[in-house]
């Protein structure tokens, strides 16, 4: 299917490893030049000349801390006029209730929720005035079933979410579709890191708690940063414009609801 983007531009942040990459991979396979953010600067440039290598698009590499508003001007700043936004960051980490202070929780909304606000509001109305955007917040199906060890995650992905639902309908009118993308476990370092915090929790080794986490997905394997991307880039399609305000769950069936 032709997604009718290329030669759009698009932003997405937290984007050298993981669905980050795997986002920004699938756009530039429809033809889109990328600016790509991460911290670190020398996983970043490599992930962006493999984009550059397999697919031939433009993509500039800005390094910074998506979370700072020191990080957001740098990517902003090479972002110029961007048709798609796609925000992410890293997750929280694991804990309990009891021991989270109220600098965890800054740092958790800073990172998930208050950072992805911030690009929206710089980037959109600038896609407002062109008539055409979107804009998608990769977020975690913990907004739809909660992961208690994931307090800090939980909580300020509701705040986005809950910002979400009502810009995405303000801002629908002038052809911007804003939808949020919910991962439930993917492949990635993130996994592999919440493999080894179980690990460490009921004393087994990180392939026995792989295969533990395996038997809560119904699809039995964990998802890959490629179908996640895939799921992103159509999303950003010419396709996608009459999706507004959604929260899509790529779970391999794991969140179980009728809704
Ligand atoms: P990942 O494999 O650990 O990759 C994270 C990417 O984000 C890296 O490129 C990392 O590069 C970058 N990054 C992290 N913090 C950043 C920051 N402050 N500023 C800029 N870049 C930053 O993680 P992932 O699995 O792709 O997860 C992406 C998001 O989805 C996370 O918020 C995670 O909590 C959520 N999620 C993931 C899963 C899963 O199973 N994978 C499930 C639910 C939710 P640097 O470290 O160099 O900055």
């Amino acid at each position: 299917m032709d997604l009718g983007i290329a030669g759009k531009r698009a932003v997405v942040c937290a984007a050298s490893k993981g669905l980050g990459r795997g986002c920004a991979m699938a756009l530039a396979e429809a033809g889109v030049n990328l600016v790509i953010n991460a911290r670190g600067a020398e996983a970043l440039e490599a992930t962006a000349q493999a984009i550059r290598d397999a697919h031939g698009v433009e993509v500039t590499a800005v390094a910074g801390d998506i979370t700072t508003e020191e990080g957001r001007a740098k990517v902003l700043e090479a972002a110029g006029e961007a048709d798609i936004l796609v925000n992410n960051a890293g997750g929280p980490p694991p804990g309990m209730w009891q021991d989270w202070g109220r600098e965890d929780f800054i740092k958790a909304l800073d990172a998930n929720m208050l950072a992805p606000i911030a690009m929206i509001q710089a980037l959109v109305p600038g896609m407002m005035d062109r008539g055409w955007g979107r804009v998608v917040n990769i977020t975690s199906q913990s907004v739809k079933a909660p992961i208690p060890v994931l307090g800090l995650s939980n909580s300020a992905r509701a705040g986005l979410t809950g910002f979400v639902a009502g810009t995405s309908r303000q801002v629908a009118g002038s052809g911007v579709s804003i939808n949020n993308l919910l991962p439930g476990i993917h492949s990635t370092d993130r996994a592999i890191s919440l493999d080894e915090g179980l690990s460490k929790q009921q004393g087994i080794t990180p392939e026995e708690a792989k295969v533990q986490r395996c038997k809560t997905i119904p699809a039995g394997r964990y998802g890959t940063a490629e179908e996640f991307g895939a799921t992103c880039a159509f999303l950003c399609s010419q396709h996608a414009g009459f999706i507004v305000g959604q929260n899509l769950l790529l779970d391999g069936g794991g969140v179980n609801s009728t809704l």
